[in-house]
């Protein structure tokens, strides 16, 4: 680990899934301290999540490690709903506003790799083979009970200690929360395939019938994953019939299946106990690729040919979350709070997002530079997204399955014509891909109405810039935001008018003089630069050594890509974007400091208010 700037017990992370690695990683960038064990000894082979959203990827790109992922994995620019034999709806990412108009796709297994591969170039190494097996929580701190692969059993205090040891999380467990929600009754089939199919290879399609949902997700290399439930005793039906035709045969020795079921290979709750019990003997035997040739046949109805099976399992489905991520010093993120349908791809890329939540927080906390409650605002903030996700995956699992009824109709006739009409289609789109996620309504949030851009609470879109001058006198002329924000660091982007431009604002109005000579127009200047100076030295002192602050102004492109069109025409304005790539707070420099010094003061530093604020108070 990377020299700690102070004396701190580390904080424990059990579980190195993509959460776990992610929690690790954002701490591990503002110096924290971190210990991240897995109970299994090898990182998982088989791929679970392959769908990497847009908003992912932006915070990849944040955290400099993108470019791994963009070269492994596979690009869909579209997705089609097919229903009955038809075409019934398309939704195309290329209007995304972002630089990843796609979902990519690559194995989950990769993902963790590439992840413990970067967290390892920051010093911290995934222990292996040791077990969180128990943990008590006084209430001075935490005492927990590792044992070792070898047989050594430890016990360490850790200052902290993130649960990200997925669907049946030991912390969860141990804390006694119950995992409301339920069990799908349906069986699900995985399996990644080799096919020959004429349809192009950059797009995902899901076909809806009475029989059930099936879905083909391009992998690259001609590799498709193929995703269908089966009633239980739909799937009794096929064994029986293609063991009566002999050709009942497990996968072969160059491939592998496995009944091993990710999401509910062991009771999640008590009171599931017997769900999981049936749907494991419904799920006694892994698919074989004559099955997957029967189902492809039966539901999709294009020509396409099936030459070999990679991998292959069965799979539940539960639809779960706990009623609180946070208790005390301890934190459930990922699986271990809340599961869900793979419909939409969006379990994987959650907890990576809620892992980057929770780690500036605890950093700024554990560096005794943050009030505690800011901690509060990791379940203020994440539980109601992961309730969202619950729902909307439910609701499309359902309606893409349903035989009959409302949601039958609301599938074949009512789709089809919202799928026509714009405005649905993108609300469509930014939610699929994350980039909707926004924290307006969070206490952390700050928001002042300005001549566009985006609002306090949302994400900070990426923009082409001039910097006009940077942290330490860095200029670098054009520039992007995403590469000047740096997360472990608040970014404070103010954007100012271009030289010599001056326009008018109520705060300043310009003066007569300005029009009629260059004393008047020098006078304005000067007092809006004496303003700024003000105004970034009362930041910086409420956020001593956390804020990095740029000086930026348009530097032309697009309406997608320049300042005015993506951050709105108020100048000079303040965006204050938090480590995690939200803004926190904006507003005008010359009427809202001693608003936003106050909001700093109470969520982000734990100084007594500066003289700044006690001076305009
Ligand atoms: C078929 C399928 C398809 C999916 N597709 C997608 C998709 O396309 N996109 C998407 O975003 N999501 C998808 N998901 C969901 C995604 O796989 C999960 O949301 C994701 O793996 C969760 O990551 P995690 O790190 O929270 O938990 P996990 O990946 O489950 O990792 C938990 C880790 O904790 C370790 N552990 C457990 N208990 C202990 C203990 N007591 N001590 C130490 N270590 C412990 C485990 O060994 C494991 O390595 C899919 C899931 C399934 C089943």
């Amino acid at each position: 680990m990377s020299a700690a700037t102070y004396d701190a017990a580390p904080v424990l992370i059990v579980g190195a899934g993509p959460t776990g690695l992610a929690a690790a990683m954002s701490l591990a960038r503002a110096h924290i301290p971190v210990r991240l064990i897995d109970k299994a000894r090898e990182p998982a082979p088989h791929s679970r999540a392959i769908g990497i959203q847009a908003r992912t990827l932006e915070l990849f790109e944040q955290h400099r490690i993108v470019e791994p992922f963009l070269q492994r994995g596979h690009r869909a620019r579209a997705a089609n709903l097919h229903s009955s034999g038809q075409r019934i709806a398309r939704l195309d990412f290329d209007p995304l506003q972002t630089r990843y108009p796609y979902l990519l796709f690559l194995d989950q297994s990769v993902t963790e790799r590439l992840l413990t591969e970067h967290l390892s170039s920051l010093g911290v190494e995934v222990e292996r083979g040791v077990e969180l097996t128990d943990f008590f929580q006084g209430v001075d701190g935490l005492e927990a009970t590792l044992q070792h692969a070898d047989g050594r059993v430890e016990t360490l205090q850790p200052s902290w200690l993130i649960g990200a040891d997925g669907a049946h999380s030991t912390v969860r467990h141990r804390l006694g929360l119950s995992f409301a929600g339920k069990t799908f009754s349906q069986t699900f089939l995985l399996a990644d395939l080799a096919l020959d199919v004429d349809w192009p290879d950059d797009e995902l399609n899901m076909f809806a019938s009475g029989e059930g949902l099936a879905a083909l997700f391009p992998m690259g290399g001609g590799i498709y994953r193929l995703i269908a439930d089966q009633h239980a005793n739909v799937v009794a039906l096929v064994q029986s019939h293609l063991a009566a035709q002999g050709a009942l045969v497990r996968t072969s020795s160059s491939a592998t299946s496995s009944s091993a079921n990710p999401m509910s290979d062991e009771p999640i709750a008590a009171s599931d106990d017997a769900v999981a019990k049936g749907a494991a003997t419904a799920a006694a035997d892994a698919p074989t690729l004559e099955q997957c040739r029967e189902l492809v046949a039966r539901r999709i109805h294009h020509p396409m040919r099936l030459t070999s099976l990679v991998w292959s399992a069965y799979f539940h489905l539960n639809s779960r979350m706990v009623e609180q991520l946070r208790t005390r010093r301890v934190f459930l993120a990922g699986d271990a709070g809340h599961v869900h349908s793979p419909a939409g791809a969006q379990g994987m890329n959650t907890g990576i997002q809620e892992a980057f939540n929770l780690g500036w927080k605890l950093a700024r906390v554990m560096k005794g530079e943050a009030p505690e409650r800011l901690l509060d605002t990791y379940h203020a903030e994440r539980h109601p997204i992961e309730r969202d996700v619950l729902r909307q995956t439910a609701f499309v699992t359902h309606m893409a399955e349903a035989e009959r009824g409302p949601l039958k109709l609301l599938r074949e006739k009512v789709m089809p014509l919202l799928a026509q009409f714009g405005p649905l289609r993108d609300a469509a789109r930014t939610r699929v891909s994350e980039l909707s996620i926004q924290y307006r309504r969070s206490p952390l949030t700050l928001e002042r109405v300005l001549d566009g851009g985006p609002r306090a609470g949302e994400r900070a879109p990426d923009a082409l810039v001039h910097v006009v001058d940077g942290p330490l006198g860095r200029a670098p002329g054009v520039g992007c935001v995403f590469d000047l924000h740096d997360p472990a660091y608040f970014s404070l982007f103010l954007l100012v008018e271009a030289d010599g431009e001056l326009e008018a604002s109520p705060e300043h109005p310009i003066p007569p003089a300005v029009s009629n000579g260059a004393n008047g127009a020098a006078n304005g200047s000067a007092s809006r630069e004496a303003e700024l100076t003000r105004f970034v030295a009362a930041v910086e002192r409420a956020l001593p050594g956390a804020v990095r602050v740029w000086r930026i102004t348009d530097a032309g492109g697009d309406h997608t890509t320049s300042l005015a069109d993506t951050y709105g025409r108020t100048r000079p304005a303040f965006y204050l974007v938090r480590p995690d790539g939200y803004i926190c707070a904006r507003g005008r420099t010359a009427s809202d400091l001693t608003g936003l010094l106050r909001h700093c003061e109470s969520w982000f530093s734990k100084g007594m208010l500066t003289e700044e604020t006690s001076a305009r108070v």
